[in-house]
């Protein structure tokens, strides 16, 4: 059967699984070995050079669900971003970076690069024209984040993919938030995409790992890199991931159905001032979200009213958990303000639209009626008594 043919959910149960020849066992063997025969293969194996059977297996399924040639796994997101960036960039060259970005890849780039000699710019805004604007004669990477974190800002991926072909500049997309199942960059013609694996990939909130998805020879570039830098991923947890990203289609629909009904349910609600999801209407660009994602995804956010006490109606919830990461089976929220946003100054946090009665929310498989039940009891109980 060709690949392309195949539907999401049987690439997610049985692309890149291990044949188990011994004892036919319904599932992948986990080959532990870091110890392999060098007779017969013409690149040896050993688990750095990210090719041991579980990896290379496993990074089959993550480039047919990317539409991508081949794949790397990694032993974080963080490693995924920093090996991609690092095999493209050198002494002397620019990346162009959009502005609303995940706290990590920020980070990593203001205080790794300048002592690489490696020059950056962040975007003004994520409109095209913004990174047009940002773009040298020495760039060579331009790097966007669509969905963004927290606000769900979209960028026109094929509009930004199309900028940089015409310059021969690489694009690479952090694709965490949407998920292979809701977008797939690729085909809107940017090169590498990355994925931090902890969240929707993994999906129940146990594994810490990464991916990279793009042509042969982009991932072969990074594979160069990644056996000095050596960023891959155990094999045990190899297999741990192979073995979640069989609901991988079935989870992550399931959520986009339930933060779909959850954002309405907000939007309408007179305690909740603003809804962020690129689903609804009112999004400013929901337009452009429904033409280039498959779904809307499950990551959302809102503000809370005046009268509401934020911290006491996070404290209120039963069912959804505080919580810093995202994208588990569990519903989460988290307050930027408090959390990943927390070393900007108040003034930084409004420039980039960051309220401190901000929360973002990933919504999780339970049933909705549940969720919507558990917010409500929450808010009741969280009207501010000491407003003037
Ligand atoms: C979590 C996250 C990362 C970093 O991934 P780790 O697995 O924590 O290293 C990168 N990008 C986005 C959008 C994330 O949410």
């Amino acid at each position: 059967m060709s690949k392309k043919k195949l539907g999401l959910n049987t690439i997610c149960t049985h692309i890149g699984e291990i044949e188990d020849q011994q004892f036919k066992g319904a599932i992948s063997p986990i080959y532990l070995s870091t110890s392999y025969a060098y007779d017969d293969v013409e690149v040896k194996r050993y688990p750095r050079y990210f090719n041991t059977p579980n990896q290379e297996h496993l990074a089959k399924k993550i480039a047919a669900l990317e539409h991508a040639e081949d794949a790397l796994i990694f032993s974080s997101g963080m490693a995924a971003i920093s090996h991609m960036f690092l095999a493209f960039l050198k002494k002397g060259d620019h990346i162009v970076v959009q502005n609303t970005l995940y706290g990590g890849t920020r980070n990593f780039i203001k205080s790794e690069f300048p002592k690489y000699g490696i020059e950056f710019t962040f975007t003004d805004g994520y409109q095209p024209s913004d990174f047009e604007k940002a773009l040298q004669n020495n760039t060579k990477l331009i790097h966007l984040e669509s969905p963004s974190n927290p606000l769900l800002t979209i960028t026109d991926i094929k509009a930004i993919a199309d900028l940089a072909k015409s310059r021969q500049i690489i694009t690479t997309i952090d694709n965490t938030f949407a998920s292979p199942i809701n977008q797939n960059p690729i085909d809107l013609g940017i090169d590498l995409v990355m994925h931090s694996a902890t969240k929707y990939l993994g999906g129940h909130s146990d594994i810490l790992a990464g991916a990279v998805a793009g042509g042969k020879d982009h991932i072969e570039a990074i594979w160069n890199v990644g056996i000095n830098l050596g960023g891959s991923l155990s094999d045990f947890t190899v297999w741990m991931l192979e073995r979640s990203m069989k609901t991988l289609a079935l989870r992550v629909k399931a959520q986009n159905k339930n933060a779909k009904k959850i954002a309405a349910f907000l939007e309408n609600n007179k305690a909740i001032s603003k809804v962020y999801y690129p689903g609804l209407k009112s999004h400013p660009e929901y337009k452009l979200a429904k033409g280039q994602m498959h779904d809307f995804g499950a990551m959302l956010s809102f503000e809370l009213e005046e009268g509401i006490d934020v911290m006491a109606f996070q404290n209120q919830l039963k069912l959804i958990k505080p919580s810093m990461s995202l994208a588990g089976v569990e519903s989460t929220m988290l307050l930027p303000a408090k959390t990943s946003h927390a070393l900007l100054t108040e003034e930084e946090r409004k420039e980039v639209g960051i309220s401190d009665r901000l929360i973002r929310f990933s919504v999780g498989i339970e049933d909705v009626s549940d969720l919507k039940r558990d917010i409500k009891q929450a808010l009741k109980h969280s009207k501010a008594t000491t407003l003037a």
